[in-house]
């Protein structure tokens, strides 16, 4: 009691003895980080975790093709200026038996702005080595580079499974040379990519509309690459579609599905995919998500005026 007695009486002289400009206390320093990058939510029996690799900049004005007017308001109108940060997702499935990690995202390809999502894998509550299976959507660089580190595997126990027009296109020497020069790269990061499961017999080619693993189907999307391919995951009547590439910037593309982007490479094909797909997911009300929607990426799409489309984000809800 004497003691708190003197501190307090301490204290007391401290604060009377300072001038009112110094009593603050200093302000905690600024974090400047994002939250960590992972997003949970109940599919029927299956746990899904969406994972974000970062997010990379886009020039949205640059790289959509339509109309630039209509494009620049549909940015304005999303409060978005040209240079969208674009958000890279990934997702893991755990089916009860299986752990399906869906795109691993850019690793070290992209530079520091992606390739967090082994990161938030590992803070998910999961480790690579866990992983049996791995869903490619398609070849580009954002979808495959997170499966290499310095050469190495880094998830030792996965198959890779991709489209095999994907993996016949980007991984023909000839159409590598045909490509335009600033093209090349793509060839040659999703050979590196995959080079580590080629060699340990662990890259698997599929075709078509297909079940890879109980409850997770992939489903053709064509367009954007030669074998995009969306994943269909399914549990007790829940369907939740893992849309890859098919919208690059929400803000434009939903209103406007018409819109592609420089990257596609069939752009007419890759529209047709917009449209039918949007069409589908908003009479059949199931739960879509996207490589490049805004972390996390998930929700329901709403039909919109005659031609248009709206993204409604998943509700959030926390886990118990
Ligand atoms: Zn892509
Ligand atoms: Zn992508």
């Amino acid at each position: 009691m004497k003691k708190l007695a003197t501190a307090l009486l301490v204290a007391i002289c401290v604060v009377a003895a300072c001038p009112s400009s110094q009593m603050a206390f200093a302000a905690a320093p600024m974090v400047k980080t994002q939250a960590p990058g992972f997003y949970r939510l109940m599919l029927g029996d299956y746990e899904v975790t969406v994972l974000s690799d970062g997010t990379h900049p886009l020039p949205a004005l640059e790289l959509l093709r339509g109309d630039a007017s209509e494009i620049a308001d549909a940015l304005h109108r999303g409060f978005l200026r040209e240079q969208v940060d674009t958000s890279h997702n990934g997702f893991l499935v755990n089916t009860g038996s299986k752990l399906v990690l869906i795109d691993p995202g850019a690793g070290t390809m992209l530079g520091p702005s992606t390739g967090a999502l082994i990161g938030n894998l590992r803070a998910a509550g999961y480790r690579p080595e866990q992983v049996d299976e791995i869903c490619i959507s398609h070849m580009h660089t954002d979808h495959v580079g997170g499966l290499v580190d310095n050469g190495h595997a880094v998830y030792p126990n996965a198959t890779v499974r991709i489209n095999k027009r994907d993996t016949d296109y980007w991984l023909s020497e000839s159409n590598m040379r045909a490509a335009a020069p600033e093209s090349r790269r793509f060839f040659t990061a999703a050979s590196a990519a995959v080079k580590p499961y080629i060699e340990a017999g662990r890259l698997k080619v599929f075709e078509g509309g297909t079940e890879l693993v109980p409850g997770v189907r992939a489903e053709p999307a064509y367009g954007h690459t030669p074998g995009h391919s969306m994943f269909v995951i399914e549990s007790k009547g829940q369907k939740l579609l893992l849309w890859g590439d098919l919208v690059h910037v929400a803000a434009v593309q939903f209103d406007d599905p018409s819109v592609t982007i420089g990257y596609d490479v069939d752009a007419a094909a890759a529209a047709r995919e917009h449209l039918r797909v949007m069409k589908d997911a908003a009479t059949n009300g199931y739960l879509v998500a996207g490589a490049h929607l805004p972390f996390p990426g998930i929700g329901h799409v709403r039909a919109s005026g005659s031609t248009g489309f709206t993204f409604v984000p998943l509700n959030y809800s926390a886990l118990k």
